[in-house]
């Protein structure tokens, strides 16, 4: 436990935005992450529960607690360890994940939650700044071969945690670009496209090979799904190339809310909206990384 009565003597602290004049002036992010000094206060908040609710209400049980604790005591790199243990991609969850452990954290009974999220983004983003997230290539191949169905998000760290135990992957996606709804479906005002593009280059120096425009199996004719693909492969040959075949293709199909004042011109599905605007986003943006400040 950091600091046994840092709950008692430290208000929770939010991250910053931008000032509202940059912001009009371009589409990037404008959340302004804790600094060292920040993320330590708000870690030092952390009061180790015996039983960690936090832990159990992160979707991908992120060891919350440990790493709280290794930031207040100044370790980041040992706490960039943690957070990798049960997280593939740290940076896209530190910034667009709802949080759902800080509903879960015991402050939040009677006090605001730790910003858990916030010390999570404050972590990531040290660890690419000091050149600690590097490539992990397996130390031994097992020479099975796995097809993945789906760049996305859960495509993405399936593919990389199987590439690590040292199976040859190949990911197949349909569109152009890799990152499903994390590149098509989320602006880049919340998360910009570099965060995708650099952990790409890192799969790639682990084996993982990538197929885009790539459709697998058959389209509906009349689906508003987004396809790019200007190949096809069937289920068949999937299966007759590789031991092991992951679909990961999300849920692309939206539902229509029938609800007075939806056939209004105005009103349009937000998942359409994000997609036409992210289709017209360049590949990479790029922009200015963290700068840690000093520690407290
Ligand atoms: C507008 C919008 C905003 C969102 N904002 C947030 C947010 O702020 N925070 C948050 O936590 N979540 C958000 N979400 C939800 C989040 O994006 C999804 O939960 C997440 O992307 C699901 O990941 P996935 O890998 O399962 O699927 P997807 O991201 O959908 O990826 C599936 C991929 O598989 C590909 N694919 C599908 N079928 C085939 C096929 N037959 N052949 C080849 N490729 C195929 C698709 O092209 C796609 O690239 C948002 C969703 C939308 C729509
Ligand atoms: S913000 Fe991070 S720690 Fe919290 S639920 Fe999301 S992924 Fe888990």
């Amino acid at each position: 436990m950091g600091k046994v009565t840092g709950f008692m003597e430290y208000e929770r602290l939010e991250e910053g935005y931008a000032p509202v004049e940059s912001r009009l002036k371009n589409y990037k992010e404008f959340v302004i992450g804790l600094d060292t000094d920040g993320a330590k206060v708000q870690a030092a908040r952390c009061m180790d529960c015996g039983t960690p609710f936090c832990n159990n209400g992160c979707p991908v049980n992120n060891v919350i607690p440990d790493f709280n604790d290794l930031v207040y005591r100044n370790d980041w790199k040992n706490a960039a360890t943690v957070l990798h243990s049960t997280n593939n991609f740290p940076e896209f969850t530190g910034r667009i994940c709802p949080a759902p452990c800080e509903a879960a954290c015991t402050l939040n009974v009677n006090d605001d939650a730790v910003g858990i999220k916030s010390i999570e983004h404050a972590i990531i983003d040290r660890a690419w700044h000091e050149g600690w997230v590097t490539p992990q290539p397996a130390k031994q191949r097992t020479g099975n071969k796995v097809a993945v169905v789906g760049s996305g998000p859960a495509g993405l760290a399936a593919a990389q945690q199987l590439a690590r135990a040292g199976h040859d992957v190949t990911v197949f996606e349909k569109n152009s670009r890799i990152g499903g709804l994390l590149r098509y479906g989320i602006p880049d005002f919340k998360m910009e496209k570099s965060h995708i593009d650099r952990r790409v280059e890192q799969m790639k120096a682990e084996g993982v090979v990538f197929r885009t425009g790539v459709l697998v199996g058959a389209m509906p004719k009349d689906s508003k799904v987004t396809n790019d693909a200007k190949e096809t492969i069937t289920a068949d040959e999937l299966k007759a190339q590789f031991d092991a075949v992951l679909l990961c293709g999300g849920s692309e199909q939206s539902r229509d809310l029938p609800v007075p004042g939806r056939d209004l011109e105005v009103c349009t599905s937000r998942w359409s909206s994000c997609r036409s605007k992210t289709r017209s986003t360049p590949a990479t943006s790029s922009r200015a990384s963290f700068a840690p400040k000093a520690s407290m």
